[in-house]
């Protein structure tokens, strides 16, 4: 153990001090605070000098891995590079010394981010209107879903409860729909990865909300028949939802709005460069097809004809989802970044992060094994290594990665394959880091039948080696324990 792994706790030290404030000027006001809520004691805080507090805070950050520090290529999470000028603007005082009840006069420049944003998001997806409330991608899939019950009732057309989801769905969209109090029949995969259309067609009839669609799916691959399918539903009475939380491969080459879709989201921290590690912070923004546009939640930007901008509701919303208007930070930074593209970069994006993945996946299907061959989009999935001849696993290779450097990518999900491995690299890397990366992962094939003793035990070189992962994410230990505390 290095010096400095010690918990800045154990360097504590009596009276030492990290900062000095002047001498308090005002008479101490603790009468008026009532007795049994004032404090008894000094808090137990560590006396440590300033120093030791900078040492403290950059050694934690170095036991964790972002993509600052290295290639992130987690499937269905787009964890691209982060543009450092979203988070200066983001954190311009002229927005983030905002109130969320000061009058509308007062945050015209505020409300016109929100209204141009929504703007660029409808050149960008084909869809009418966008809400920019919701704070996650479940959170517009909650949204979305309210909005389509809202549609069919507001119609009379009640009988709709039920809603369509594939078995290669991401957990949150049965969750999501759950939520909303519908109940969801599963379409099956074929063969070859894509929704089933003829398993699809006896499910419709008049007590169908709707479908809820990614695409390309879970396994980067693109939905070819989602035309016959927007036919077949709308047919029927039913909606399409469309799962944009990974909406990058698809930039500036195909809109949703124009695959049929009525309704859908978008995650602004993946596909539009929020830093979204740890869960948050994030946004889900929904867009709607113009007959929807009247069951969007509220509160809504609106122009009056002298350009002022105001917030207004309706009678046909689904209800308000947020307080305010979203997480309006992460607002800011999708609205730097795609300026700062600009239509013909924001083109770019979804080939190239295309090109990246079929690189990475042709280049090493000789060594890990390929279920579904031909070309992906973003993503894409392998069932493991190759040769199974050994006991080495998806999460030994995984973990062996976290050795040379790299973060692991996306394990046993989708549920399709029992050792599955999502590879999705992003358009922010060069073609040198996939290289090294092609590298690395031929080396640990290799290791796998030479020394598949090293995988079993990996990792050997970062802070803290495998952990009972169930235990990790159950019951963290979020606060300073003194280390005889712990059993
Ligand atoms: C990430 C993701 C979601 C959920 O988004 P959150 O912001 O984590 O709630 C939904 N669907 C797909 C396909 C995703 O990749």
């Amino acid at each position: 153990m290095k010096y400095y792994d010690k918990l800045i706790f154990d360097l504590s030290r009596d009276g030492r001090q990290g900062y000095s404030l002047p001498s308090y000027r005002w008479e101490s006001s603790s009468k008026d605070i009532p007795s049994g809520l004032s404090r008894q004691k000094a808090p137990a805080l560590p006396q440590v000098s300033e120093l030791d507090v900078v040492r403290h805070y950059t050694n934690l950050s170095q036991m964790n891995f972002g993509v600052d520090s290295g290639f992130y290529p987690l499937g269905s999470c787009t964890m691209k590079y982060n543009p450092k000028i979203n988070e200066e603007i983001a954190s311009h005082p002229g927005f983030s010394g905002l109130h969320p009840m000061q009058p509308a006069c007062t945050v015209q420049g505020a409300l016109r981010v929100y209204k141009e944003l929504s703007e660029a998001l409808s050149a960008i997806t084909g869809m009418a209107r966008f809400t920019l409330n919701p704070f996650a991608g479940a959170h517009g899939e909650l949204t979305g879903l309210m909005v389509i019950r809202q549609y069919h009732m507001s119609r009379g057309d009640i009988a709709r409860t039920r809603i369509i989801v594939p078995d290669s769905a991401h957990g949150t969209n049965p969750a999501s729909a759950a939520v909303c109090g519908l109940e969801i029949v599963q379409v099956k995969s074929k063969e070859n990865g894509l929704v089933d259309v003829e398993d699809l067609k006896p499910l419709l009839d008049e007590t169908i909300a709707g479908i809820m669609m990614t695409n390309p799916n879970t396994l980067g691959l693109f939905e070819k028949d989602i035309k016959e399918i927007a036919s077949l539903v709308h047919e029927c009475g039913g909606l399409l939802y469309y799962d944009g939380a990974n909406m990058n491969p698809l930039l500036g080459v195909v809109r949703p709005g124009d695959m049929g879709f009525d309704v859908m989201h978008l995650n602004l921290h993946k596909t539009f460069s929020t830093p979204h590690g740890g869960g948050g912070p994030g946004a889900g923004p929904v867009g709607v097809a113009a007959h929807l546009a009247s069951c969007l939640p509220v509160p809504r930007v609106s122009e009056d004809e002298d350009g002022t901008l105001y917030l207004d509701g309706c009678d046909d919303a689904c209800g308000m989802i947020s307080g305010f208007m979203g997480n309006f930070g992460v607002l800011l930074r999708a609205y730097a970044y795609i300026l700062m593209l600009g239509r013909q970069n924001v083109r770019m994006a979804g080939p190239l992060s295309v090109l990246g993945a079929n690189y990475i996946k042709e280049s090493l299907k000789d060594c890990f094994e390929l279920p579904i061959p031909g070309i992906c989009k973003h993503e894409f999935v392998f069932d493991g290594l190759r040769d199974k001849s050994t006991d080495v696993t998806t999460l030994d290779v995984a973990k062996r990665l976290l050795d040379y450097g790299f973060h692991a990518p996306t394990i046993y999900f989708p549920l399709l394959f029992h050792q599955a491995i999502m590879i999705e690299p992003t358009e922010t890397e060069s073609k040198e880091t996939l290289d090294g990366f092609i590298d690395i992962m031929k080396k640990i094939a290799a290791e796998a039948l030479e020394d598949p003793q090293s995988l079993k035990t990996a990792p050997h070189t970062t802070p803290v080696r495998r952990l009972d992962e169930t235990t990790a994410a159950r019951q963290p230990v979020l606060r300073y324990k003194d280390m005889s505390d712990i059993s």
